[in-house]
């Protein structure tokens, strides 16, 4: 019999009677593993072992939403209000009853940390954390198995959530710690309890909840007491003040103006790069770098400091650097219309965020024009009058031209004389009012809450690299991977394919969110794929379709699974493992009727042989794939082929020394024979929104949407041509509209004269004459109201993409694919 393999911590609901301390109210279901914690109901990640965690905050009552839950199929609760255990009355459910469901979440985190050995960096500060928490991560990323907080989880609800994700094969944390009120950081510490502090700067604005800026350093310094080594700069003088309650064998501080500090800094400007020179215990180690502003430096710095201090080589380091990607979550420089710059902080809006955004406007010396876009502040603890009055010193000293202000509270009590004010009561109001295409060498820095959506105006004033853009709902994406999650047997694991920049949608980005909502594993098509998630940051196992022995160095390194495919193969592999003395994780594909790769029935006992007699080969899975799964023509060869794999993978299992996974169905299958479900399933298009059993398209939203803009739009005369070989003649005098997009970018030349159509304001409009390499023609004779420069949809609906695979005589999987790299990517998450 095989085993179902189970990560060697898993905790079952039963379990979580001694971790929450609750009471057990109802038990209907068998005892569940507990995978998932969900604390947001607007986005649940839905899974048979997913528990919601019914949170009361100020405004928002979890309990609300139980059953919204119920009916999104979760079925483990915990709840901490008595009054709603009338919700789960006619379903089956396990429901824990807790005092404070905080509490219990925070316990979890608890038992989670105790339960490991990785070595923990806690950052805290007001600015920079996140940035810090990036860089460690990339930094380590060749030596350890990091785990870090997701996005800015940093508050009592994001770090428990944060540590939940700790896995045993973890050998680094790094979390992240924020805190809104006094005594909240001693249990921040309890569940982080970091062996490292990075203490980064402390703003200078006033902070609500607390009485100065000197106390919330204090109660921020309350993150290291259990800390071996605190890493901060002396020239903060409020960060050190607050550390001096350690002892000195504690403090690791670096300076650049203090010499009797333990490690001296300094930096170094050259036109492209900066070079930090780190002076510790009278040696002297120098990195350079290819960044120029000071509050990058300064957080770099605290990277490297806290590092070294650990003991990790310069060398190590300096081979590490130039890989550092700038965070762009937070803070980051883009390319603005008409020379212009646009300094994205469409984040949080503090004050000593504000300050830290406007410190970078002396790295654009060549700007005519310094805007600052500033929604409403969010700060209750001093007056209005005195909040934006600071602003206004702030814009002052950092001389900016003109301020557009975006909500009622800052347009009626910001005054700014020092330059123009331009206001707006919302943010839909200043799309369409701006005047943003006159803005001309500009800095545009754009800052603003989250629910001002500043971001959409980000997109408006960005410049168009190529006039195509393929917009990536990630909104979309969650919902189709939760609506493939609730069709899982409990247990089974999800593997998603991100092959293919998955599935032409972006790989990095899609890793990402996958990470985020705990898929198990990730595959991908080729190794060099592969490195590029791992250099991303992207952690989760990471199975390689189609690996050559030429690239083993490289699965090894970047800890890559190989599929397994063949004898040769096998053989290559079990001569350089044992000559390199290097574990490989593997997974063994079986030939049971696709006839693509993978092993046969009659070489399975020659192949169990040799993974016996290796030490360094870790069978993961033993899987196949299924040549017709999405067609009800084939539904016998399909089950022909499971009985086949259940009889070869049965087979390997009495042959083999060790335990595994077993995996078959792709998305097809997920809908189509849930019987095939055994211990994971590999899902592909139906992430991406395409149900190609057609059984259930109407839950799934296709996550993409490609679009173009009018180039020029031209009228010719009856009889006239358009076009390389004057196909597309005209039979009546005809409007013609030249679009962004050719065969180059995807949209395939045997899409030409009529063979498809696009969209502009959801009327059709068919292609006119050939398709050239970056242009298309199409006719807009019968459309009203069109002009130069409207937005020309290619698809976004799931018959826009049905339609034109259609017209290629091919499957959506090839439209998606073949949309070229040139075309930008991006991401919206609403
Ligand atoms: C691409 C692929 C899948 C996913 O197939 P979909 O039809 O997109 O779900 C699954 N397994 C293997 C081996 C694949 O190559």
């Amino acid at each position: 019999m095989i085993n179902r393999q189970q990560p060697e911590n898993s905790i079952y609901f039963s379990d979580l009677k001694g971790i929450v301390k609750g009471r057990l109210i109802k038990n209907d279901l068998p005892d569940r593993k507990v995978s998932y914690l969900v604390t947001d109901s607007r986005r649940p990640t839905l899974n048979a072992d997913s528990v919601f965690l019914a949170i009361k905050g100020i405004n928002h009552d979890g309990h609300n939403y139980i059953n919204s839950m119920i009916d999104a199929g979760i079925r483990q609760f915990i709840i901490e209000d008595e009054n709603k255990l009338e919700c789960f009355d006619s379903v089956e459910v396990n429901v824990f009853l807790v005092e404070n469901t905080i509490k219990a979440l925070q316990n979890l985190g608890l038992y989670k940390r105790n339960n490991s050995n990785a070595k923990i960096i806690a950052v805290t500060g007001s600015n920079g954390k996140t940035i810090i928490k990036e860089w460690i991560s990339q930094l380590l990323y060749d030596s350890e198995k990091v785990i870090q907080s997701p996005l800015s989880y940093n508050s009592q609800i994001g770090v428990p959530l944060s540590v939940w994700g700790i896995e045993s094969y973890h050998t680094i944390g790094v979390f992240e710690a924020g805190i809104s009120q006094k005594d909240e950081m001693p249990l921040l510490e309890k569940i982080i309890k970091p062996l490292y502090g990075i203490y980064a700067n402390i703003g200078s604005a006033h902070e609500s909840n607390f009485n100065s800026i000197e106390e919330k350093a204090k109660e921020k310094a309350k993150l290291f007491i259990g800390s071996k080594r605190i890493t901060y700069c002396g020239d903060h003088e409020i960060v050190k003040d607050s550390l001096s309650i350690y002892t000195d064998e504690k403090l690791n501080e670096w300076s650049v103006n203090n010499p009797d500090s333990e490690t001296n800094v300094k930096y170094i400007h050259k036109s492209e790069t900066t070079d930090i020179e780190i002076t510790r215990k009278g040696r002297k180690n120098s990195f350079t770098v290819s960044l120029n502003d000071a509050v990058s430096l300064e957080n770099l710095t605290h990277c490297l400091v806290c590092l070294l201090d650990i003991g990790y080589s310069p060398t190590y380091l300096q081979d590490q650097l130039p890989l550092l990607k700038e965070v762009d979550m937070r803070l980051t420089i883009k390319r603005g219309v008409n020379n212009s710059f646009i300094i994205d902080d469409t984040y949080n809006n503090d004050m000593a965020g504000l300050e830290a955004a406007l410190t970078r406007v002396n790295q654009f010396q060549h700007v005519d024009k310094r805007v600052v876009v500033l929604s409403d502040i969010q700060q209750s603890s001093i007056s209005k009058e005195l909040l934006y009055s600071q602003v206004e010193e702030l814009l002052k000293s950092f001389k900016i031209d003109e301020v557009i202000t975006i909500g009622e509270d800052i347009s009626s009590h910001l005054n700014y004389l020092s330059g123009r004010k331009i206001s707006f009561s919302d943010t839909s109001e200043a799309i369409t009012n701006y005047p943003w295409d006159d803005l001309d060498t500009s800095l545009i820095i754009v800052k603003g809450a989250r629910k001002f959506q500043l971001e959409k105006i980000v997109r408006r004033v960005e410049k168009k690299i190529h006039g195509t853009t393929l917009e990536i709902n990630l909104a979309s994406l969650a919902n189709n991977l939760n609506f493939y999650r609730q069709k899982l047997d409990p247990g089974v694991k999800m593997m998603v394919m991100v092959k293919a920049l998955a599935y032409g949608s972006g790989a990095i980005e899609i890793g990402k969110i996958l990470q985020f909502h705990r898929v198990d594993y990730l595959a991908v098509a080729y190794p060099d794929e592969g490195v590029n998630l791992r250099r991303n940051g992207i952690y989760l196992p990471i199975m390689v379709m189609n690996p050559s022995p030429e690239s083993f160095d490289m699965l090894h390194r970047y800890d890559l699974e190989a599929e397994v495919y063949s004898l040769n193969f096998l053989r290559r592999l079990n001569t350089y493992t044992i000559e390199e003395k290097k574990h490989f994780n593997v997974h063994i594909k079986l030939d049971t009727g696709m006839h693509r790769l993978g092993f046969n029935a009659d070489e399975l006992e020659e192949a169990a042989s040799i993974i016996n007699s290796n030490e360094f080969i870790h069978v993961k899975a033993v899987f196949s794939h299924l040549a017709g799964a999405d067609s009800s023509e084939h539904v016998e060869y399909s089950n022909y082929q499971n009985e086949l794999f259940s009889r070869m993978s049965e087979n390997l299992a009495n042959l083999l020394d060790q335990g595994f996974l077993r995996h078959l169905s792709n998305s097809a299958a997920i809908i189509r024979f849930p019987e095939f479900q055994y211990d994971m399933v590999r899902l592909g298009i139906g992430l991406y929104g395409i149900e190609v059993n057609e059984i259930h398209q109407e839950n799934l939203i296709p996550i993409s949407k490609l679009k173009t803009i009018i180039s020029q739009i031209r009228t010719i005369k009856k009889n006239e041509t358009v076009g390389y070989g004057r196909v597309g003649k005209a039979v009546r005098d005809t409007k013609i509209a030249t679009i962004a997009i050719g065969y180059a970018d995807g949209f395939s030349r045997i899409f030409s004269n009529g063979n498809a159509s696009v969209y502009i304001k959801g009327q059709k409009v068919p292609v006119f004459g050939n398709v050239c390499m970056d242009m298309t023609m199409i006719d807009i004779t019968d459309i009203e109201d069109v002009k130069e420069g409207d937005e020309v949809v290619i698809f976004e609906t799931t018959q826009h993409l049905l339609d034109l695979a259609k017209s290629a005589r091919t499957i959506p999987y090839e439209i998606l694919t073949n949309i070229s790299e040139r075309v930008n990517r991006v991401f919206l998450s609403e």
